[in-house]
């Protein structure tokens, strides 16, 4: 153990991999090895490795370790109707009783679920294609894009993350720019972080969308300059995740919409975390925006933890992409995947979900800007919905960020049984993203383990 956490071993995953019994962990290790750990595995790293979970069975909100203690999940992204639904459980025994085959043919269930997915999405946004995961999807939302523009170039957010395949690292400053990442490849430029509450950045005077926008212009130079292409995919979330739950100004993406479509540029949203109804008042997280992109990427909560992502195109830019008619992807779009797709919707549907994250995700907000009140450490609390953050700050005037603080606190209220993590480019924003399950009961054991929490850490 006093290797992984002195950094000896670069990567202790694999040692817990390899020898996971042999581990004993101490749920409370003293300070001086959290500042050991988090030198030397760098401070954008979860704090939780050596203390992985182990998860026996999923009920709704909550998750059941091996030992049969019940831990509230405040954070696991995956799952909006909640782990193990009766629905979705139902739905594969069903569907995989009778059929299950790949994307050389076709499937009613595909074409159901490709028309009320379709359905949900506004605009021109009506070619569906089915893979695996978030990265598969925005491999392939990029690689639909480059066709289309005959352009490689691509602009991204700052510390935005998109998936870990080598191509999707390659667009995400979150993989590349860290500890054991490599140079900023010459085919992308990286636009700076939109930060209302870090903001402004590099000359920028005001927290506008537009005065924001103007980086994401500077880059289409920049991006075109470097590879003397005329054009450029851009590629962002609709709230930053893994840059620290930031809701950008309004008007951000619309103005940088406009720079990138008058240069002859695609705009994909990846919709990954942030879509399904999460942000509570709409049900895509681009709409907060008031934009429409041309590519909608879609992953995590669209199969409730069955592995399933989307990509949904213009026909215009379906019609451009050479292999379109004969997109081939072993195991997406296959009937088990289309059969928890289909309930997933019907699910947030039926059980008014969408409403639910809004009206809990307010309550949880108006709560922790009460816990600022109380408590120094808080320095911003934002978000929509239930997507939320609490960026945490050892000096309200300097926003020093207390990032061992945050760390501490995620511990804390896991002892608690609660379970949340940070994220940010400096990894003091505790995030919670929880199952659109979560009502006020919920919300409220998760506010008296972070009051709690925050009074010792912080103390
Ligand atoms: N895009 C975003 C915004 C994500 O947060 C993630 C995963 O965390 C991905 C893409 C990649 O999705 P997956 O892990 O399903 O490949």
């Amino acid at each position: 153990l006093w290797d992984v956490w002195s950094g000896i071993c670069p990567d202790p995953n694999l040692i817990l991999r390899l020898a996971p019994e042999s581990f004993i962990v101490d749920p409370n290790p003293p300070a001086k090895l959290m500042d050991r750990r988090s030198k030397s595995i760098g401070p954008s790293l979860s704090i939780s490795y050596a203390e992985k979970l182990k998860v026996v069975r999923g009920e709704g909100p909550w998750l059941i370790d091996h030992t049969g203690r019940k831990y509230l999940d405040a954070v696991n992204n995956i799952t909006h109707v909640g782990h193990c639904h009766p629905k979705v459980v139902e739905a594969i025994a069903r569907q995989a009783a009778v059929l299950n085959t790949n994307t050389r043919y076709l499937n009613d269930l595909m074409l159901d679920f490709s028309d009320r997915l379709t359905a949900k999405l506004p605009g021109d946004l009506k070619v569906a294609y089915f893979v695996n995961s978030g990265t598969e999807a925005n491999e392939l939302a990029l690689r639909i894009a480059r066709t289309a523009i005959g352009k490689k170039s691509t602009v991204v957010l700052d510390w935005a993350y998109h998936g870990n395949s080598g191509g999707m690292v390659d667009i995400s400053p979150y993989k590349f720019k860290r500890k054991g990442g490599y140079p900023q490849p010459d085919f992308v430029e990286i636009a700076e972080f939109p930060d209302p509450y870090r903001g402004p950045h590099k000359g920028m005077s005001e927290a506008s969308g537009r005065a924001y926008a103007a980086d994401v212009a500077r880059c289409l130079d920049a991006v075109e300059a470097k590879t003397g292409s005329g054009a450029a995919a851009f590629i962002a979330e609709s709230i930053s995740g893994v840059g620290g739950q930031v809701v950008y100004p309004d008007g951000y993406l619309k103005a940088a919409y406009d720079h990138v479509r008058a240069r002859g540029g695609v705009c994909i949203a990846d919709e990954v975390q942030c879509g399904f109804g999460r942000v509570g008042s709409t049900f895509w997280g681009f709409e907060l925006q008031g934009v429409v992109p041309d590519i909608v990427v879609m992953g995590k909560p669209i199969g409730n933890g069955h592995p399933l992502g989307a990509v949904v195109a213009t026909p215009e830019l379906a019609a451009c992409f050479a292999n379109g008619m004969e997109y081939f992807n072993s195991f997406g779009g296959n009937p088990v995947s289309m059969a928890v797709g289909l309930a997933v919707l019907d699910i947030i549907d039926g059980e008014g979900l969408q409403a639910k994250a809004l009206e809990t995700g307010d309550y949880m907000l108006a709560r922790f800007e009460e816990m600022a009140d109380r408590h120094p450490l808080v320095g911003d609390v934002r978000g929509r919905g239930l997507f939320s953050g609490i960026e945490l700050v050892r000096d309200r005037t300097t926003r020093e960020p207390a990032t061992e603080e945050a760390g501490r606190i995620v511990n804390h209220i896991r002892q608690q049984g609660v379970l949340a993590s940070t994220d940010g480019p400096l990894d003091n924003v505790l995030k919670f993203k929880p199952p659109m399950v979560f009502g006020r009961a919920e919300a409220d054991i998760l506010i008296t383990a972070l009051e709690a929490a925050l009074a010792e850490v912080g103390a």
